[in-house]
């Protein structure tokens, strides 16, 4: 057996054993998953999920259920590909479909920014806090994703999930920095966009999408779980549906999470 062909066979062997434990960072699509809400000003908005049966054990189909489902690309725990924004918008393999595959597994650093969120949910996370993460754990490997605790997805009731708008997310330096600085694969977050509920003001406006996607990188929104993340050490796994000239997709998120 060649070193990479042991390698997997321990992998799933371990998984199925429970050594390694699969972490599931994903919510549950309902009629009142909380979708962005734009102001009007701002542009149109998204349609949340919804489903009519095709046929449910029925004259339409005796013997099978299937549903319709509708919903935003944009709906639920769901990944920003890069031609979702302005800036990311000309990369041939910056569109679900395009991305390479090789893209969608891997490692996750973890930033607990959950005692800031509940003291402020117009929290910013700046350089400093990445810097100090970096201290105990190590400089942010290139390709890894980095994803931002803030606790959000305990909020249960919608209303309180959204909060007029005012959550978390990451200054203007920081998106540059991550991007830039630091060549991450990603970022994710719990809360329902990548950018702070405030970011439209910035300068420029959602810089964890304008920085992110114009370098051709990813995003995730809706996380959840990431309390049970170590802040070093996941893998996680998030492909997008495959959509011809879409923007990205509601997806299932997994993390790999040595036990
Ligand atoms: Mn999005």
């Amino acid at each position: 057996m060649t070193a990479a062909a042991e390698l997997l066979a321990n992998l799933s062997t371990s998984i199925q054993g429970g050594a390694i434990k699969v972490v599931d960072l994903t919510q549950t699509l309902t009629p009142t998953t909380p979708v962005i809400a734009l102001p009007p000003e701002v542009g149109a908005n998204s349609p949340p999920f919804s489903m009519i049966p095709v046929s449910n054990f029925d004259e339409k189909g005796p013997g099978w259920a299937w549903n319709e489902i509708r919903m935003g690309e944009h709906t639920g725990t769901h990944f920003d590909a890069p031609n979702h924004w302005h800036t990311g918008r000309t990369y041939p393999d910056g569109g679900p479909a395009t991305i390479p595959a090789d893209q969608l597994i891997a490692p996750a650093c973890v930033i607990d920014c959950s005692d800031e969120s509940a003291e402020n949910p117009d929290f910013l996370m700046e350089v400093e806090h990445i810097k100090a993460w970096e201290e105990k754990h190590g400089k942010i490997p290139a390709k890894s994703w980095v994803l931002m605790r803030t606790d959000w997805s305990k909020r249960t009731d919608p209303d309180a999930f959204l909060n007029g708008g005012h959550t978390p997310g990451p200054s203007i330096e920081a998106a540059k920095f991550l991007a830039e600085e630091r060549d991450v694969m990603g970022f994710g977050v719990e809360t329902v966009g990548t950018d702070a509920g405030m970011a439209g003001m910035f300068d420029p406006p959602f810089p964890a999408h304008h920085f992110m996607h114009g370098n051709n990188r990813y995003g995730l929104a809706s996380l959840t779980n990431l309390d049970k993340l170590p802040p070093k050490g996941a893998v996680i796994i998030t492909p997008p549906l495959k959509i011809a000239g879409g923007s990205g997709s509601p997806l299932r998120v997994l993390a790999l999470v040595a036990g």
